[in-house]
């Protein structure tokens, strides 16, 4: 239901109301470091306000922005489901990467987010002008595609591509450096919690790692050890899939003590989203 229906209906929505919410949000961390560089007041404009509310709702509700709303993360998730149609139909095996590498290339993001601060800070922003796939992404999905001085950027957003299909999530695991922001933010309010393996307090987990092998963010969800362990990853997407692969449907959001049911949670939590968005006049 979450990955036939909500999650794919939430994407095509937002794709829609607001393709280019990501890019806002993180064109106004480049806006903020130049003008602190500048040593100029800030003023409040729309990319600001964006990435201030994205930044405010995962704090809260964790980071379904990214799991079921933001268009480059449902490029990816289409990319790699067109992929694994493929390599379903030629019988080729998933391509997969080492935990070490995986760790390694985490940290990737990182620094293209601090790459991207100082060349702002240094008011070199142009230099970057037609070299971020966002860019060339968002001009081919503005309806009037332009390829004249992104060349670039359509090279790289060709390479991703390329990412996406053979490993899931390959732009937002490793590149994204507006996910780098999310990562590091605290713990949500609202967490996903999983059960841990068959233990003296807590039985109902079987251990079979199913939700470990859906995991698109590659999160170790089978070693976690207390009887009932949150994911406290700022990794963790929010796409639920742990939740619906799961056969004892045991991964859950809760509020306080009290485990939510899932579908009308996540229903409830991208209307909210919607409503927010209208309030703030970011749609
Ligand atoms: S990590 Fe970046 S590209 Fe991926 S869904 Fe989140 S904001 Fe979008
Ligand atoms: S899929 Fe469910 S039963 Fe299996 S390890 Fe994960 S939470 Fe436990
Ligand atoms: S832990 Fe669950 S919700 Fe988080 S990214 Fe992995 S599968 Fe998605």
């Amino acid at each position: 239901m979450i990955g036939q229906c909500v999650r794919p209906l939430s994407q095509i929505i937002f794709f829609i109301l607001s393709p280019g919410l990501f890019s806002s949000a993180f064109s106004a961390v480049k806006t903020v470091a130049s003008q602190i560089a500048k040593r100029q007041p800030l003023e409040m404009s729309t990319a600001i306000l964006t990435l201030l509310f994205l930044l405010a709702f995962t704090f809260v509700f964790g980071r379904f922005f990214c799991g079921m709303v933001c268009s480059f993360g449902a490029l990816g998730d289409l990319v790699f489901s067109l992929g694994e149609a493929v390599r379903k139909k030629f019988k080729i095996g998933r391509i997969k990467l080492s935990k070490r590498g995986e760790y390694i290339l985490s940290y990737l993001k990182y620094i293209i987010l601090l790459s991207i601060i100082i060349i702002s800070y240094l008011q070199m922003q142009r230099q970057l002008h037609g070299k971020s796939p966002w860019d060339a992404f968002a001009t081919l999905i503005s309806g009037s595609p332009r390829f004249r001085g992104y060349e670039v950027g359509f090279v790289i957003l060709f390479f991703l591509i390329i990412g996406m299909g053979l490993i899931p999530r390959f732009f937002c695991r490793f590149f994204c450096p507006l996910g780098a922001i999310f990562a590091i933010l605290p713990p949500p309010l609202i967490p996903l919690k999983k059960p841990a393996k068959a233990s003296l307090i807590h039985r109902a987990c079987g251990g079979c790692q199913i939700c470990t092998k859906a995991c698109p963010a590659g999160l170790d969800l089978n070693k976690m050890e207390s009887p009932m362990d949150v994911v406290r990853s700022g990794e963790c997407f929010r796409c639920m899939k742990c939740a619906e692969v799961c056969p004892q449907k045991k991964p859950a959001l809760h509020l306080l003590s009290l485990r939510l049911p899932l579908i009308p949670a996540i229903v409830l939590i991208l209307l909210l989203f919607i409503i927010l968005l209208k309030v703030f006049g970011l749609i």
